[in-house]
């Protein structure tokens, strides 16, 4: 059995004439059993009939001034990132990495072996 909540939202639906005819033979069977939902069938009734009373023309310019506005709201475009190739970006920053232990061979190197943490520095290398 639905509950009133049910029935609140096909009240609004029947002011709107989008009932079918088995949810108007259920809203009406509901409507003579439930005073409250009768009662707020007869609100909606009475703040459409206001509504429709205080509805007045919207002036000509009022859709060109809020798209104004919203435009002005809006952040600027921003221009597309220039992309590089990662080759250009990664290999000089892994250049440095791979060469020092070459450079620090070469220096043991040249520096001839002849100490032996120097030899054991190269043998870590
Ligand atoms: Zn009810």
């Amino acid at each position: 059995m639905p509950d009133c909540k049910y029935f609140e939202e096909l009240c609004s639906a029947s002011l709107d004439g989008e009932l079918t005819r088995a949810e108007k033979r259920e809203l009406d069977k509901h409507l003579a059993e439930c005073p409250a939902c009768a009662a707020w069938l007869e609100d909606l009734k009475l703040m459409r009939t206001a509504w429709g009373d205080i509805k007045a023309p919207l002036p000509e310019e009022l859709h060109e001034k809020i798209m104004e506005h919203i435009i002005d709201a809006m952040p600027a475009p921003t221009p597309p990132r220039k992309r590089t190739l990662p080759v250009f970006t990664i290999i000089p920053r892994l250049l440095p990495a791979c060469c020092w232990r070459y450079l620090a061979r070469l220096g043991i190197y040249l520096a001839g072996w002849k100490s032996a943490s120097l030899r054991l520095l190269a043998t870590l290398l």
